[in-house]
């Protein structure tokens, strides 16, 4: 069968399209943010080499109707032309190897095939060529004679790719696949409606739609358009990008607690301050969306020399929003920092400096932060190990306890029982440091579980010794509540000690919701049951909700330390405080001071109706083997 391929039938429209698009891509790609990652680098490589093939392409089928003593260049040009075709064949193999993150083994037998394949085709194709064996060329068109290198090669590349994304089919995710899918399809429907019509004009470019497959689908724009903004993953990348390149930056990054909320929304030019704040103060800085309310601006140093005087013009055109809007905000700023961009962690890290931050503050980032973030990360770390070990009897997590005196008997009979973790190389953690890492991250039941087994044990211990001890209070979080086993757990433990219920309070702070309180009334009714005390804890420090307490059984209120202070400090507020332990009295609860530290507290809240004082007056909290020294046999 002799092929022949009519200059005709070819147009340089076709090519020159493809060149054309390939450089609206690179223009897009300058002006938007993409992850340089290796797969984007394989891609470049891609575009570029498109661009030259398609050039190629067009400079052949000059060359050829140029007259008969351009032939030979022609020739040479078509033989450039599949060897660029076949390059980008490889390079598609490359990359479908890369974003699919085949292991070593899995992905030697592909590549060697298409490196062999690639070798054979290109030197068979120049060979033939040479020996006049390949195509020749003619007045009117091409007459393929040999045995057409570059058909089998096509199969057999084509091939070769369809075997390997079955391979990896598992790996994708179903609608990429069919993106690729669906854009080889189309090459190959243009590419046998092209030779129906013994066409040529657009080979280059069905070469070129599995390449859009891949700009839109693997590296398509993570902008939040509106914003400016790019997510978190982005943030990482550029990260690791300025990290690898040991390139220098500045952060800023401002949180607003108004919009973590579900629902929350930034209203039209809230967004769009944000927008001029990335645009016009710093070149090249990024804006990076970390959370619902906070973000990150990352101001690459090396083109902003200029930066200190910026930040100051940047402060202040946020002030004036500030007085426009009132969102209450914390910002944090800083200069690339080699231990955090390592691993990485700037979100965390920021994140653990707004813990000790007041709202409607600027902080700059100082040494000794990542020294205490270094710390907590280590503090996590083994609340991590502690939470799986999840062995009751764990020596890290020690029990201590703070004695509370009976006003009614005048002795000491009850105590709180107070968490500290001893941890090598961290010594003595005390709760700041380590409850709220626990709660955000899961861990604290296990705390509990664990405080409650140590505090069970030790009240079995004093009774047999002859103590008198009616009973001690244990903390439980909120969230613990959630658990569906918490009370079986709670159950659980009591009764492994051989202690009677009666023996143990659980101390509880007040709910925030609905769904949170009728949580908290059920697991109330349930322990109950068991002589379980319950202490409503910290009153007096949130916005209390008197009904729901009302309608709670609780045995003791706790006041709040600040409640002591207050009293003290005005005669308003101390009405107010004998007025609310006046009708808790009344009804029947038992009030406790917490926080008392003088002998004067101690007078002013026997005036106030107190049942139980607690506070570093009668003792700091110790550990629990100590309460000895406080019970009475
Ligand atoms: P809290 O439940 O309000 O515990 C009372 C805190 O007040 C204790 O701090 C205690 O040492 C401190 N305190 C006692 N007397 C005085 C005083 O006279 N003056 C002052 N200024 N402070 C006094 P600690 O042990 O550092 O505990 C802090 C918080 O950590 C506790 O507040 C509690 O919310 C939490 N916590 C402690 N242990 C546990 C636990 O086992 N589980 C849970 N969920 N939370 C715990
Ligand atoms: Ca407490
Ligand atoms: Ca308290």
């Amino acid at each position: 069968m002799e092929l022949r391929e009519m200059f005709s039938k070819y147009s340089p429209f076709g090519d020159l399209t493809v060149v054309s698009i390939c450089f609206v891509m690179i223009v897009l790609m300058m002006f938007s943010y993409i992850t340089k990652s290796r797969s984007f680098r394989i891609f470049l490589s891609l575009v570029s080499i498109l661009i030259v093939a398609a050039l190629s392409d067009v400079t052949f089928y000059t060359l050829a109707t140029s007259g008969p003593q351009y032939r030979s260049a022609a020739s040479a040009v078509r033989c450039l032309y599949h060897f660029l075709l076949f390059l980008i064949f490889l390079h598609f193999v490359i990359y479908i190897v890369e974003v699919t993150r085949m292991s070593r083994s899995e992905k030697r037998p592909y590549l060697i095939i298409a490196g062999i394949l690639f070798v054979a085709v290109v030197l068979v194709d120049v060979i033939d060529t040479v020996r006049g064996e390949n195509f020749i060329l003619t007045e009117e068109g091409i007459r393929f004679s040999g045995r057409n290198v570059f058909f089998f090669g096509y199969i057999a590349f084509v091939s070769l790719i369809i075997a390997l994304l079955a391979k990896v089919r598992k790996r994708l995710y179903k609608q990429v696949m069919y993106g690729f899918y669906g854009s080889m399809a189309i090459s190959f429907g243009v590419l046998l409606t092209q030779g129906l019509n013994g066409q040529a004009s657009f080979t280059v470019a069905t070469f070129f739609y599995p390449i859009i497959a891949m700009f839109y689908i693997m590296h398509s724009n993570p902008y939040d358009v509106t914003l400016g903004a790019i997510d978190r993953r982005g943030m990482e990348d550029t990260v690791a990008y300025h990290f690898a390149k040991r390139r220098d930056f500045l952060f800023i990054s401002l949180y607003l607690k108004f919009f973590n909320d579900e629902g929350k929304t930034m209203p039209e030019d809230l967004q769009a301050s944000f927008r001029h704040f990335t645009a016009d103060f710093f070149k090249g800085a990024m804006l990076f969306r970390v959370g619902k309310g906070h973000v990150i601006l990352m101001i690459p140093a090396d083109r902003n020399p200029n930066c200190e005087s910026q930040m100051t013009n940047l402060h202040n055109a946020f002030r004036h929003e500030y007085h426009r809007y009132h969102y209450d905000y914390k910002i944090v700023i800083g200069r690339a920092i080699e231990e955090i961009s390592r691993k990485n962690e700037y979100v965390s890290f920021v994140r653990s400096i707004h813990r000790n931050m007041d709202e409607n503050t600027i902080h700059w980032v100082e040494p000794e932060d990542v020294k205490r973030f270094n710390r907590s990360d280590f503090i996590l770390k083994q609340l991590e190990d502690i939470y799986e070990k999840c062995n009751l009897d764990d020596p890290r997590v020690l029990a201590y306890c703070q004695p509370v005196y009976n006003i009614r008997t005048g002795k000491y009979d009850t105590g709180e029982a107070l968490m500290r973790l001893r941890l090598d190389d961290a010594g003595l953690v005390f709760p700041d440091q380590f409850i709220p890492l626990a709660e955000e991250n899961g861990y604290i039941h296990v705390l509990t579980e664990i405080i409650l087994h140590k505090t069970c044990d030790q009240i079995a211990q004093l009774t047999q010794k002859g103590y008198e001890v009616s009973r001690i209070s244990v903390n439980v979080s909120m969230l613990e509540l959630e658990d569906i086993h918490f009370c079986d757990d709670i159950t659980r433990i009591i009764d492994k000690s051989g202690i009677s219920g009666d023996k143990i309070a659980l101390e509880l702070t007040e709910s925030q919701t609905d769904s949170d309180f009728i949580l908290m009334k059920d697991k109330i009714s349930q322990l109950r049951d068991l002589g379980i005390k319950f202490y409503l804890d910290d009153f007096g420090t949130g916005y209390s909700n008197m009904e729901r307490i009302m309608e709670l059984p609780f045995d003791i209120i706790k006041f709040d330390r600040s409640l002591v202070s207050a009293s003290e400090a005005s005669e308003r507020s101390r009405t107010i405080v004998v007025s609310l332990a006046h009708m808790f009295s009344n009804l029947e609860y038992s009030v406790l001071y917490e926080g008392v530290e003088k002998d004067s507290d101690e007078k002013m809240c026997m005036d106030m109706d107190a049942s139980y004082l607690q506070g570093y007056k009668y003792s700091r909290p110790v550990p629990i083997e100590k309460m000895e020294e406080y019970f009475e046999k």
